[in-house]
């Protein structure tokens, strides 16, 4: 493998630890194929799901060849993330008016979300290079995985966290996984500032979305959603957009697919953002070449609440390469969303929703036909955020069409009959 600007074209060692350029363009990872025979490695994929228990049980290390083959396999650092499910129910078909529509619950991954899946990445090649000190700045699903998985290499990690619009779970998971965390004043977008000026200096390796590790190893998601649908697709993949990397990972993995001759089309990507933090939705409704950066975002899905997102510039080439499309979502119609999402037994966090809700949206716009199929990404777990579903279903909002209170009762026979159908 190679890294390669994704401005200037200019090449350099994959030992590089640098995310940037000297022209300040942000650095990719271009693999070479040239060699594989695709036969070969759907063969070597498809004996791979009966593993257990080496690293290639786990549904990103499966994929290998097509994300770090370099890596000796004693340097890999995993938990089995991946192999997450594929759901698709009654109440979401309805919702979303769509007959052909499926949820990929990355929210099931060990650390309850899809950051494990490059972060298992992250880690490994950071550990294979001798580092010892992890960081990120994270809303708190970024830090948590992070967390996790340094204390399994037996490395430290130091988190930045923002002290408000976050959810509280996200922070005591990454807390109680042994990370040194750092709340502070600011927001995600200065806290990923300061790792860009001092973190060389003081010697940590960052795992922000900006390290073309991870991006790497999320591209497992779309493998492993290919590989169990036997290497056909739908037509439409719908993704949440913060920080932007799972969108990035997505049109990167797809082009992987595609240039290897595992899938003769490329679906359309649709990214998500919320009307509060979507600058990069605007910038491409109103056909702008530059991302203008929010200073203050607000959305109640604090997983989206990212201003400045890095690496926009990369999420642009999947739209172009997938020929998608975005659309934003208010924060009522994200928690509407995901109470139908919870509600189908699936549940996820609040970020998530925002797919589902989406694609209801580009359906009724008539983007998304309703002959078409779909497939959205949930991101994070259910208990991520405990306060959303307190404020949903206990609180006074008169927003929350599908709350589900329960029943303060005496305990008699006649009193429960009444409530059972
Ligand atoms: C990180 C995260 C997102 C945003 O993904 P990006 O790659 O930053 O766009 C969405 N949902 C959840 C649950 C997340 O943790
Ligand atoms: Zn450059």
């Amino acid at each position: 493998m190679k890294l390669i600007c994704i401005d200037c074209g200019q090449g350099m060692s994959s030992n590089n630890l640098n995310h940037h350029c000297t022209c300040g363009g942000l650095l990719d990872i271009v693999q070479d194929f040239h060699n594989y025979d695709a036969d070969f490695l759907k063969h070597l994929f498809n004996e791979r799901l009966s593993e257990r228990m080496t690293p290639y049980a786990s549904g990103v290390w499966r994929y290998k060849e097509l994300i770090f083959p370099e890596l000796p396999e004693d340097c890999i650092i995993t938990k089995y993330e991946g192999n997450t499910g594929l759901y698709s129910s009654e109440l979401i078909r309805k919702y979303t008016g769509l007959s052909q529509v499926s949820l990929k619950a990355q929210s099931e991954n060990p650390s309850g979300s899809f950051k494990d899946n490059g972060m298992t990445v992250a880690v490994s090649h950071g550990k294979s290079l001798g580092f010892k000190n992890f960081t990120c700045t994270s809303t708190g699903n970024t830090s948590s995985s992070l967390a996790m998985y340094a204390s399994i290499a037996h490395a430290n990690s130091y988190v930045f966290v923002p002290n408000k619009d976050i959810s509280i779970n996200k922070v005591l998971q990454t807390i109680a996984y042994g990370a040194h965390v750092f709340s502070i004043s600011g927001t995600y977008d200065d806290g990923i500032q300061f790792l860009e000026e001092n973190a060389s200096d003081l010697g940590l390796y960052v795992c922000n979305s900006i390290n073309p590790f991870r991006i790497e190893g999320q591209k497992s998601i779309i493998y492993e959603i290919a590989h169990y649908l036997n290497w056909n697709l739908p037509e439409w993949i719908v993704v949440p957009g913060g920080a932007l990397s799972n969108a990035t990972a997505l049109g990167k993995g797809l082009q992987d697919l595609f240039s290897l001759g595992f899938i003769d089309k490329v679906p359309r990507v649709a990214i998500v953002q919320a009307e509060g933090a979507s600058p990069f939705h605007k910038m491409i409704a109103q056909n702008k070449s530059e991302l203008i950066p929010e200073p203050r975002p607000y959305t109640r899905a604090s997983a989206l609440n990212i201003g400045n997102p890095p690496s926009w510039k990369k999420a642009m080439l999947s739209l172009r390469q997938t020929n998608g499309t975005t659309i934003s979502v208010t924060d009522d119609e994200i928690l509407d969303a995901k109470a139908i999402i919870d509600k189908s037994g699936i549940g996820c966090e609040p970020a998530s929703a925002a797919t589902v809700a989406g694609l209801r949206k580009l359906v009724s716009q008539q983007v998304i036909d309703k002959e078409e199929s779909a497939l959205c990404i949930l991101t994070g777990n259910i208990l991520k955020d405990t306060d959303a579903l307190n404020e949903y279903h206990f609180g006074e909002s008169n927003h929350s069409t599908f709350k589900n209170e329960w029943q303060p009762t005496s305990l008699t026979y006649d009193t429960i009959k009444k409530y059972i159908v």
